[in-house]
């Protein structure tokens, strides 16, 4: 897991204090700013510092203020996980990212970006067909898109504009296991193609939760790209599934005012990602103890849909966004938490950080 801090004018604004700092790979969070001292510390693999030393180039794109700032931009980050997500990729392992983190504290911005500031997901994409088309031509490459949402334990086609009563459903095959009966999965050829896909899905996202009066932070977003690659000359093929999930804001539901649906909708999200944390402890327990125990996937429609992306022949990496401000402090210290405990690698050291924050 690598948690990443964004920077935040307006909480600089209204006064609020930073209460996060980041060296190489610890990240620490002071507990109560009148007393400094005392602080939490955590180590991950990562630790990419968002919050100042930046500026703006001729592009608009975020880039470190001078040599000595530890400001980490986009493709700071990308060349971290994304690079590791197109390797596994190529050689035909399955990969999951994942943004976690609190409304407001850059998962969005760190998968997808915003304007000149490309995220992850867009940049793998980018150099995917980069690399494609620099590969020897005897090779066959197809590459197929989808993008999806879980909102309320139902699946909407965000490729799709008719939407489905009770959303698509979620079937399982004793060979596929677990998938969305009718979702879109497009066959692109270009970079271009993605690009316009994707803003047509994010489109729909927001449209759909402003006519349900919801918000876009309450729903999962599950970008797949399939890769394969057929090699003519060998008789042999070699696929890899690439899911980039954006989390549902992880903040705890206040139980005042709101009652029955936002309630339901606010607790079904935290039950949804406990359920994640439990699937992701649960293999890393497997693993550590060479066993085959029970995973719980079925417990949400998330982990059902990611059952192959997380299990067995496949690479997972979580993204923990945070803010540096004081006001965030308790969703920040769990957010943290949460990374520390499910964090892919938990309970192995974490190896030298190659970016420090
Ligand atoms: P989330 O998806 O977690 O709710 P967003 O990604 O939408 O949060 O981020 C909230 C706001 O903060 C956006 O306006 C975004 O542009 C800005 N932001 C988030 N992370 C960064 C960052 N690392 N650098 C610059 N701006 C950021
Ligand atoms: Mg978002």
């Amino acid at each position: 897991s690598k948690p990443r801090l964004r920077p935040t004018p307006q909480e600089k604004n209204s006064g609020s204090k930073c209460v996060i700092s980041m060296h190489s790979s610890t990240t620490t969070i002071i507990q109560d700013p009148k007393n400094p001292e005392h602080t939490k510390t955590f180590i991950f693999d990562l630790a990419y510092w968002s919050h100042d030393g930046f500026q703006k180039d001729k592009d608009g794109v975020f880039i470190s203020a001078d040599p000595s700032s530890k400001f980490a931009g986009q493709r700071d980050v990308f060349h971290d996980l994304g690079r590791g997500i197109l390797d596994s990729a190529w050689q035909g392992y399955n990969t999951t990212l994942l943004a976690y983190g609190q409304t407001g504290s850059g998962k969005s911005y760190s998968m997808i970006g915003f304007g000149a500031n490309k995220g992850i997901i867009p940049n793998v994409c980018e150099e995917l067909f980069h690399a494609i088309e620099s590969r020897e031509k005897n090779h066959e490459y197809q590459v197929t898109f989808s993008m999806l949402e879980i909102y309320n334990e139902q699946v909407r086609d965000l490729l799709s504009r008719t939407k489905k009563p009770g959303g698509l459903k979620v079937r399982e095959d004793q060979q596929l296991g677990f998938y969305v009966d009718g979702l879109k999965s497009v066959p692109c050829e270009n970079y271009a193609q993605i690009e316009r896909l994707m803003e047509q899905g994010t489109k729909i996202r927001t449209t759909a939760s402003t006519n349900m009066n919801a918000s876009s932070s309450r729903s999962h977003m599950v970008i797949t790209i399939q890769f394969k690659q057929v090699f003519l000359d060998r008789d042999l093929t070699k696929q890899s599934s690439i899911n980039l999930v954006d989390l549902a804001g992880s903040e705890r539901q206040k139980s005042s005012g709101s009652e029955g649906d936002r309630l339901r909708e606010g607790s079904r999200v935290n039950l949804s990602l406990t359920n994640l944390g439990n699937v992701i402890s649960a293999l890393a327990d497997a693993a550590m103890a060479k066993k085959v125990l029970h995973i719980p996937y079925r417990d949400s429609v998330l982990t059902k849909l990611l059952q192959s992306a997380l299990g067995g022949n496949s690479r997972t990496a979580l993204i923990a966004a945070i803010s540096p401000a004081d006001i965030c402090y308790e969703e920040t210290l769990s957010t943290l938490r949460y990374a520390e405990r499910y964090g892919v690698n938990a309970g192995r050291p974490a190896p030298p950080a190659s970016a420090t924050g």
